[in-house]
C-alpha cells in the first residue's frame, strides 16, 4: 500500500523545494558561507558528501544513544516550574499541563540559563504592558491605523500568522518568539479557529492573542501564498523601505515577512537589513520553518543568543517547553492515553511514520526499512523468533519465552507508541510481537491513539489529538521519528531526545542507510538563506562552522550542534 494522498497539503512545498546552490556563490560573512561550502561539496560529489556525513554520523554514533552525552532527570528539571524555566502564576485549574509536564517528560537534559531566564521574566513584564487590551496596545494600533511607524514606540510588535500543518506552525512560533527576544519585540500570535483551544497562554496575566476582529486596521491578514505586496524585499524593490526609500513617505506602518519554505525574503537575515527592520513598529511574520539558526548567523544575533544558550543544541527545546502547554481538553486526551497505555511499562519507544508524496514507497518496503533502521540502531525489542516480515505464524520460541518468570513482574516491558496518519505500520508492529516473542521474555505491546487518514489543519479537534500525539511521543526514553516531518521535530525537541530519523525515500527508492542517528535533537532548518549577500557586520564564521551542520535528513538544510 503507498501512503501518499493525504498529506498532501503540506508537501506540496517540500516538493518544490530546490537546493538553492546555483545562486550566488559568496556569501558575506554570515551562515551563508558555511552552507554554501556544504551545498558546493554536496552537489559536486555525493560520494564524498556522504562520507563528509559519515564521519560526523560515525563520531556521534559512538556516545549518542537517545540522550547519551548528556544529563538526563537532572534535578533542575524535576519540578513543576521546570528549575525556573516556567514562571510562576499560572492558575492551576485552567492550565493543567503547566505544572504537571514534567511528572511525564522523561529527560531534562538542559537547565535554562539564569540569563534566559532573566530575559523571559524582563520579556513577560513587557508584554504585559503592551498585550492587547493595554493603553499603550491601543496606541500601537492607532500608529497602525495611521499607515505610518513612528520613533521611539515603547511598543513593537512580531505578529505570527499561520500557515501548514501543527509541527509546522509550533516551530515557525518558536523561531517568531526568540526573533522577539532578540529585538525587544511584542510576540503576538493570530491564532485561527482550528488553533484556538490547543495551548494554554504562555504569559501569565496577559495575552498572546491577536484580536483580528473588524475593526483590526489589516484586512486580509493571513496571507493567500508567499508572493505577498507588502512583503519586505518587494517594499525594498519599490523603495517604500530601505537605504533608497523616499524619506518624506516615512517608514510604512506594517511589513510582511515572506519567510516560508520559498524563503521569499532571505535578506532578513542580513545585520543591515534588520537596521531597516528595526524602524517598523509591526512585521507580520509568515513562515512554516524553523529559522533559530539562520539568526544566529547575524552578527547583531550571535552574542546575545550564545548569553541565552550556552548549548546551541538547547534553543527550541528550552523554548518549545516554556510557549507551548496543551489546553486542558488536549492535557486530558494526553494523560487519559498515557495513564491507560503507556505508564505501567518499564520503558517506552516512539515511533513516528510520516511519508511525503515525494518519497513514498509501498508500505512493505517502508516496513523493511523500520525493522532496518531498528536493528542498525537497536532501537525495538528483537523478537526470538525472527518476525522481520508483515505476518507469519507463532513461534515456538515466542511460547517458551512468554513462559520465562524472568519478567513475571513486569520489570521488563516495553510499550511502542506509534502515531502516523495510517494503522499500517501499528497492525504490522503488534503482529509481530504477538507473534513472535521478544527475546529475554521481555513483553512488548504496541498502541497507536489515532489513524486519522488524512491531514485537516482546519479542524480544531483533528489538531487535538494531533498535539496530543505530539505530546505522547514526547513522554518516550527514545524516538524514532521520519525525515524532513516538523511533527517528529517538535516531537523531539520536547522530549530532550536526539531521535533515529528514518531517511526519506529520495525518488521513491529505498534510502541506505536506511536512518541516522540525530546529532542533536534540534529540528532541521528546511530552507536556510543559501548565497544570500549580506554586507553588514561580518560574523563569528569559526563559532558558526562549530555550531551549524548539514542536517542527517536534508543535504541543503542546517541544524544546531555542540
Ligand atoms: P509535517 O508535515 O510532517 O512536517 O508535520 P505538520 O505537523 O506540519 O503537518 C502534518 C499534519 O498532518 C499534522 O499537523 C497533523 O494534522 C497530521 N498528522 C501527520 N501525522 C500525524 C500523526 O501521526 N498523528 C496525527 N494525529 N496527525 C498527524
Amino acid at each position: 500500500m503507498t501512503m501518499s494522498g493525504g498529506a498532501a497539503a503540506s508537501i506540496v512545498p517540500k516538493l518544490k523545494k530546490v537546493c538553492m546552490c546555483h545562486r550566488a556563490l559568496l556569501a558575506a560573512g554570515s551562515l551563508m558561507t558555511l552552507l554554501l561550502l556544504a551545498c558546493f561539496v554536496l552537489r559536486r560529489d555525493s560520494a564524498s558528501s556522504v562520507a563528509w556525513l559519515q564521519i560526523d554520523v560515525a563520531k556521534v554514533t559512538g556516545m549518542n544513544n537517545g540522550t547519551a552525552g548528556l544529563t538526563t532527570n537532572a534535578p533542575h528539571g524535576r519540578d513543576d516550574l521546570l528549575g525556573g524555566l516556567l514562571p510562576a502564576g499560572m492558575d492551576r485549574r485552567s492550565c493543567r499541563s503547566w505544572y504537571e509536564s514534567w511528572r511525564y517528560y522523561k529527560h531534562f537534559p538542559y537547565a535554562a540559563s539564569p540569563y534566559l531566564q532573566r530575559k523571559l521574566r524582563a520579556y513577560e513584564a513587557r508584554h504585559r504592558r503592551c498585550a492587547p487590551g493595554t493603553p499603550l496596545y491601543a496606541k500601537s494600533l492607532e500608529q497602525l491605523r495611521s499607515g505610518r511607524s513612528a520613533d521611539g514606540m515603547e511598543c513593537t510588535y512580531v505578529v505570527w500568522l499561520p500557515f501548514d500543518g501543527l509541527g509546522n506552525r509550533m516551530l515557525s512560533m518558536v523561531s517568531a518568539f526568540l526573533y522577539a527576544l532578540l529585538t525587544d519585540r511584542i510576540f503576538l500570535a493570530a491564532l485561527p479557529p482550528d488553533s484556538a483551544d490547543l495551548f494554554c497562554e504562555p504569559f501569565p496575566g496577559t495575552t498572546w492573542r491577536l484580536p483580528v476582529d473588524h475593526d483590526f486596521p489589516i484586512k486580509d491578514l493571513v496571507p493567500r501564498g508567499q508572493h505577498i505586496d507588502k512583503s519586505y524585499t518587494r517594499l525594498l524593490d519599490a523603495k517604500v523601505v530601505g537605504p533608497d526609500a523616499n524619506a518624506t513617505a516615512g517608514v510604512p506602518a506594517y511589513v510582511y515577512l515572506s519567510m516560508g519554505w520559498q524563503l521569499k525574503d532571505p535578506l532578513f537575515f542580513c545585520g543591515e537589513h534588520q537596521l531597516v527592520l528595526a524602524k517598523v513598529n509591526w512585521l507580520l511574520l509568515y513562515s512554516d520553518l524553523y529559522f533559530a539558526q539562520s539568526l544566529y548567523a547575524v552578527a547583531e544575533f550571535q552574542d546575545e543568543l550564545r548569553r541565552l544558550f550556552p548549548a546551541k543544541e538547547s534553543v527550541s527545546h528550552l523554548l518549545s517547553r516554556y510557549l507551548f502547554h496543551p489546553t486542558n481538553p488536549v492535557w486530558s486526551l494526553t494523560t487519559r492515553y498515557y495513564r491507560s497505555y503507556l505508564a505501567s511499562a518499564k520503558r517506552r519507544i516512539g515511533v513516528q511514520i510520516r511519508m511525503f508524496s515525494y518519497g513514498s514507497i509501498p508500505a512493505d518496503d517502508m516496513y523493511t526499512q523500520i525493522l532496518a533502521c531498528s536493528r542498525q540502531e537497536h532501537i525495538l525489542p528483537e523478537t526470538a523468533g525472527g518476525g522481520g516480515g508483515g505476518g507469519g505464524g507463532a513461534s515456538d520460541n515466542g511460547v517458551l519465552a512468554t513462559r520465562s518468570d524472568d519478567n513475571v513482574d513486569g520489570s521488563n516491558s516495553t510499550a511502542i507508541l506509534v502515531a502516523s496518519l495510517y494503522a499500517d505500520y501499528y497492525e504490522r508492529l503488534r503482529s509481530r510481537y504477538y507473534e513472535h516473542a521478544a527475546k529475554g521474555g521481555e513483553t512488548v505491546a504496541v498502541f497507536q491513539p489515532s489513524h486519522e487518514e488524512r491531514q485537516a489543519t482546519d479542524n480544531l479537534a483533528h489538531n487535538q489529538r494531533a498535539l496530543a500525539e505530539i505530546y505522547l511521543l514526547s513522554f518516550s526514553e527514545e524516538l524514532l521519528t521520519s525525515g524532513r516531518s516538523t511533527f517528529g521535530y517538535v516531537s523531539s525537541n520536547l522530549a530532550g531526545v536526539r531521535p533515529t530519523i528514518l531517511l526519506t525515500a529520495y525518488g521513491h527508492k529505498v534510502p541506505e542507510p536506511p536512518c541516522r542517528r540525530a546529532v542533536s535533537m534540534e529540528p532541521c532548518n528546511l530552507t536556510p538563506p543559501l548565497g544570500v549577500e549580506c554586507r553588514g557586520k561580518p560574523v563569528d564564521k569559526e563559532d558558526l562552522a562549530r555550531h551549524l551542520r548539514v542536517c542527517e535528513d536534508s543535504n541543503d538544510s542546517v541544524k544546531f550542534f555542540d
